[in-house]
């Protein structure tokens, strides 16, 4: 099959042969006095005898004018053959009479008559980007692919140009504006340029760029797209532990896979947005670790895994509007400074609830794609779809495929991590074992996960420690991302440090818990319910230390379990409570037995105080509600009501 060149003579707009120099048909070439204009990349062997060429007068000399026809192009026209005075700067019509290596003689042109300048290109080979090494330094290339982003910089304007097998900065100088206003990023480029080393890096500089258009552009795209589309195919890996679950979700995860990989290929920028709790920075680590080297290896900007990845805890057990605030402000500032494109917004242990959607609705709107691995119950499914998939592209979760709450995100990350990349994936087989325990999931892929973080030599109290240590370090840390210490922590960077860390987080974990539990318990008021349930209550305003490790939910957890397990873990409830907030755990067999279910209750208090701003909710035994301060006492007067009635 034969495509019709869409190249057209630059005169009449007939269609030529496409690599034909100059681009004027035949016809034309006889109607016109063609006056050549060199390409800035072509060099003496590329001057042709005998034609005219519109050069500059660089300068004057006794035997004549030296006359420039590009920057590596000089020639001389003798002052007696000359039919007039030049001067510097000047324009002028001559008549390449030979070229004797760089000994260009140069005649003037004869006739006074109408001539039509036409540029000339250079022919140049084709090349890949990834095939343009430091032996091509000072080499003219031409290449074709597609533009990443668009970088307005304080000196030339830079466009990262991508083809199949790589990527390129071009740069493009214009006195004081943007080059090439009509290109914009997705735009398919051909660019003819030098290969220069610039910035500590290979770069094109661009003598000539232009936008690609019709058969032209369609073709080189497809081609581009089905390449990296194969090259973005994620390894045949096997899952570490063999479920129907995880077998269920395996495509699904293998396509996240593949759509992370196509990024770092393409110059999309990812965000990970994780729970800043052990298992959200498991899974959070874990795929941050498989993508790093395949950005650095892949990206022509030395930090790129700077630009183009943000790893982030999220403090709140959804991703919340003063996330998104962030990851917006972000990511619009960089399509602003760095003519990046929006990002992909992985969430990881947080996503999948109805909490998370207005966060993530709002990210849409400027264009994000978000996707989300996630183990928390997203709620009743309406065919097979959750309410988040309203937003989220991929949505990964246990849930979806018959599983639950067991198979934790830091497991479904690690598996992720491994398909990116099976090299750093090796190095984390002990990782989903310790989200496992720091979940506290049980389940016999839990244990086969932490059988395999056993074989590595992470014992049950080991990764206890290491669970808790991540804890406590997240809660310093806030809304930053921990890179290096946590690795430490997780054994992934250096194991003696790994050691100390442990040592010294745990010591102070432990203290900081002993503290607070020992003042809580003491403080602790306990009431025993007529059904028989225990309910025990705390002002965690006055009788903890407030903004100090643990933090009030985790508080309440330790007091509840103390107290909990002298009672063989049966009809215990705790209620830690702050001014404006209040933290509920149960045992199980309340939810079983008694019928316990925080939502509901919060439901039902928000209808029935409807002057106490009632929110909130969690699990059935577990979760928080907020209400106005004001409305404390008849809150948790009516809460504990409620309690007493329960089971009857
Ligand atoms: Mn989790």
């Amino acid at each position: 099959m034969r495509r019709k060149s869409n190249v057209r003579c630059l005169l009449c707009g007939s269609a030529i042969a496409g690599d034909r120099e100059p681009r004027i048909c035949e016809e034309c070439e006889k109607k016109h006095e063609l006056v050549f204009e060199l390409d800035p990349l072509a060099g003496h062997e590329d001057v042709i005898p005998g034609k005219l060429y519109l050069g500059r007068v660089k300068r004057v000399h006794e035997l004549g004018y030296f006359i420039a026809l590009n920057q590596n192009v000089v020639g001389l026209l003798r002052r007696r053959d000359a039919r007039a005075e030049h001067v510097p700067g000047a324009e002028v019509v001559v008549k390449v009479a030979r070229v004797r290596g760089e000994r260009v003689d140069l005649l003037p042109r004869e006739s006074d008559g109408d001539y039509t300048i036409v540029p000339l290109r250079k022919p140049l080979p084709l090349w890949k980007i990834g095939s343009i090494t430091a032996s091509e330094l000072g080499a003219a290339v031409r290449v074709r692919g597609i533009v990443a982003k668009v970088q307005r910089t304080s000196g030339p304007t830079v466009f990262t140009v991508y083809d199949e097998t790589g990527a390129i900065e071009c740069t493009a100088f214009a006195a004081g504006e943007r080059a090439y206003p009509g290109i914009d990023r997705s735009d398919v480029v051909e660019v003819r340029g030098e290969v220069v080393f610039r910035l500590d890096r290979l770069q094109v500089e661009v003598k000539h760029m232009e936008k690609l258009y019709g058969a032209e552009q369609s073709s080189v795209r497809a081609e581009i797209d089905r390449e990296i589309d194969r090259k973005a195919e994620p390894a045949e890996t096997k899952p570490l532990v063999a479920t129907p679950v995880l077998e269920a979700l395996y495509p699904s995860m293998r396509e996240l896979a593949k759509q992370l990989r196509r990024a770092v290929l393409t110059g999309v920028p990812i965000y990970l947005r994780h729970h800043a709790d052990a298992d959200g920075f498991i899974a959070g680590v874990a795929i941050e670790r498989a993508l790093l080297p395949l950005l650095r290896s892949n990206s022509p900007d030395r930090e790129a895994e700077w630009h183009l990845f943000k790893r982030l805890p999220s403090r709140a057990p959804f991703y919340e509007m003063e996330d998104v605030v962030r990851d917006l402000q972000y990511s619009l500032e960089d399509a602003e400074r760095f003519g990046t494109p929006m990002p992909i917004v992985l969430v990881l242990d947080n996503g999948s609830t109805w909490e998370d959607l207005p966060a993530m609705r709002k990210l849409r709107v400027y264009g994000a794609r978000i996707m989300v691995v996630d183990h928390h119950y997203p709620g009743e499914l309406k065919d097979g779809r959750a309410e988040v998939d309203e937003v989220a592209e991929i949505h990964i979760n246990p849930y979806m495929a018959g599983g639950d709450y067991s198979l934790t995100a830091g497991c479904l990350g690690v598996e992720i991590a491994r398909m990116i990349n099976p090299e750093e994936g090796e190095r984390m087989r002990h990782l989903p074992g310790i989200a496992c325990v720091a979940d506290r999931v049980k389940g016999e892929a839990a244990e086969s996960y932490m059988r395999l973080a056993e074989e590595r030599g992470y014992t049950m109290e080991r990764m206890e420690l290491i669970a808790e240590c991540i804890d406590y370090e997240a809660f310093h840390l806030r809304f930053m991302d921990g890179r290096g210490v946590i690795e430490d922590l997780l054994g992934l960077g250096r194991l003696d440090r790994q050691a100390e860390l442990i040592d010294i987080l745990w010591e102070e974990a432990r203290h900081a818990r002993e503290v607070q539990l020992k003042a809580a318990l003491e403080n602790l008021r306990r009431a025993e319910l007529a059904n028989g349930l225990l309910l025990c209550t705390l002002d965690l305003e006055k009788y903890t230390h407030r903004f100090s490790y643990p933090p009030a939910g985790k508080t309440t957890g330790m007091v509840h379990d103390a107290v909990a397990s002298r009672r063989g873990s049966e009809k215990t409830i705790t209620i830690g409570y702050g001014p404006d907030f209040a933290v509920l755990r149960a045992t199980e067999d309340v939810g079983e037995r008694y019928g316990l279910n925080l939502n509901t209750l919060v439901a039902e208090l928000a209808e029935e105080l409807p002057g106490a701003g009632v929110t909130g909710g969690g699990h059935e035994v577990a979760g928080s509600i907020k209400f106005v301060a004001g409305y404390r006492r008849q809150v948790l007067e009516r809460l504990a009501e409620k309690l007493a009635r329960l089971g009857a």
